[in-house]
């Protein structure tokens, strides 16, 4: 196919990017913003051998599942990718990618994930739930403030106070401030001529304690008038922590890394189940709580802890799951590679009373390894574990930790992952390594976009 070709394509899937795939005549077309069921004319924009990309002139027969987008700009937005497809449909095409992957990638039969696998777990209301918004701050052509989000792989602001992902505070919270750098003649930051002074603002919610963190990022080392911003701020319920960061690198990474108070906390806390944690504005979390309870809570159910058990959890983060194990465990070893991670994770161990979590900073396939072959030359026996737990990043874990991991034998793995491809190639490996796989259950932890997470459970076949 060439360039500019016009052609009439039936959408069948998603691809990564959330961009509809259709075939024609066994070539694969990728056309952005149309969804599963839709028969749409589009343009080729970039062929390629065996696939091109396409855009979409207009749709023919709209698909079935096919919904009006709840946000204004949800097109132009790099934010949500899906939706204009129904929420049904998002979790329908979820489950099957993580089946798919299963029985592709993993080789485990169809007949055999019909037993294993347990329906998504998807949200009631799956608008406004992340705890977490950076929005960045700039100057529109007629010199008035704006912020927004960035069309998506540009950073050109589409201005847009109301994201419906967000929680509808953060539009009160901007206005304030936008209104506040107009008055006060308060400079927006200017990428290209590095130039300004107002980057980006960080507002992050407590679902579950309502409090609210308001952190300014800023190329300077002081905010001109900032009595007056905080005045308006903290009339706002649940105010807890006003607090710049200061960036004055050109850089694509939106915070600094020194954070100076403005009024208030330099935190604000919440809860994930009964366990707390003390968010600062550099610390990770997870964005979407409810489900993180229920993605969590899983990983805790197929663990089975009686109290008398020794856990890992590697690729630990701030500690949540291992903060959530420990609660029914003996003892729990928590890995993970980020040192900053580790300080929150130990923190809140201790703000929480927990003595029996340890945690290790490390690439979890050296600090196992290296952990299983040391206690091996002190005590001339093997290191075991009861229970391991994984929630690796997107690459999935290396051979060389799956390979420990079955030499300390444990009665179960827990393998919590947020990319079905490489957790079907591990489970692979595990399935072929003495384990079976007993329960798969994919939860939506980032409706309107095309990310699904999973927990599932393998079992020692010894045991
Ligand atoms: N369960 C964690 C989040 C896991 S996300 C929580 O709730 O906080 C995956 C984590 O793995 C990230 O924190 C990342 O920093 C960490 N990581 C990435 N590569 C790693 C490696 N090789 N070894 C250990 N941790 C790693």
């Amino acid at each position: 196919m060439k360039k500019n070709e016009k052609i009439i394509v039936t959408i069948e899937d998603i691809g990564v990017n959330g961009e509809g795939i259709g075939k024609v005549e066994g070539y694969t077309l990728f056309v952005k913003d149309a969804i599963i069921g839709d028969t749409v004319e589009a343009v080729i924009t970039k062929p390629k051998k065996n696939y091109a990309y396409a855009k979409m002139i207009k749709i023919i027969e709209s698909s079935k599942h096919r919904v009006p987008a709840k946000c204004a700009v949800a097109r132009q937005c790099g934010g949500c990718q899906i939706q204009e497809l129904s929420y049904e449909a998002q979790l329908n095409f979820k489950a099957r990618k993580v089946y798919g992957n299963l029985e592709r990638i993993g080789g485990f039969a169809p007949e055999f994930l019909d037993t294993v696998m347990e329906p998504i777990c998807g949200m009631d209301e799956p608008f406004y739930y992340r705890n977490k918004a950076q929005f960045p701050i700039g100057t529109d052509k007629n010199g008035n403030i704006v912020t927004g989000f960035y069309a998506g792989r540009t950073h050109q602001i589409i201005p847009n106070m109301e994201c419906t992902l967000g929680v509808p505070i953060n539009q009160e919270i901007l206005k304030i401030i936008v209104d506040f750098m107009q008055e006060n003649h308060i400079t927006a930051y200017d990428e290209e001529a590095q130039r300004g002074l107002v980057r980006h603002v960080l507002i992050r919610y407590g679902f579950k304690t309502k409090e609210i963190m308001v952190c300014l990022v800023l190329n300077g080392d002081n905010l001109p008038h900032s009595e007056k911003l905080v005045d308006k701020l903290v009339r706002i319920e649940g105010m807890t922590s006003i607090t710049y960061s200061i960036n004055r690198e050109n850089t694509n990474v939106i915070m600094g890394k020194e954070i100076r108070v403005l009024w208030g906390q330099s935190y604000i806390t919440d809860y994930i189940g009964d366990v707390k944690y003390q968010i600062s504005p550099l610390s990770f979390y997870q964005v979407n709580p409810a489900q993180t309870e229920k993605l969590y809570g899983l990983a805790l159910d197929y663990a089975q802890l009686t109290g008398e058990e020794t856990v890992w959890d590697l690729y630990c983060g701030i500690g949540t799951i291992s903060l959530f194990l420990a609660q029914k465990a003996k003892k729990v070893y928590g890995v993970e590679i980020v040192p900053q991670a580790i300080d929150d994770a130990r923190n809140n161990a201790k703000i929480n009373g927990m003595k029996n979590v340890e945690f290790f900073v490390g690439k979890a396939e050296e600090v196992l390894p290296e952990y299983y072959a040391e206690y091996e030359r002190k005590h001339g026996t093997k290191a075991y574990a009861d229970v391991i737990v994984v929630d690796p990043p997107r690459k999935g874990c290396e051979e060389t930790l799956l390979d420990t991991m079955v030499k300390m034998q444990p009665k179960r793995i827990v393998y919590v992952s947020c990319d079905s491809a490489t957790l079907a190639r591990d489970l692979k490996y595990l399935c072929e390594n003495g384990y079976e796989l007993k329960k798969v259950k994919p939860v939506d932890q980032f409706p309107m976009t095309t990310h699904v997470e999973v927990a599932t459970l393998l079992q020692r076949m010894d045991s």
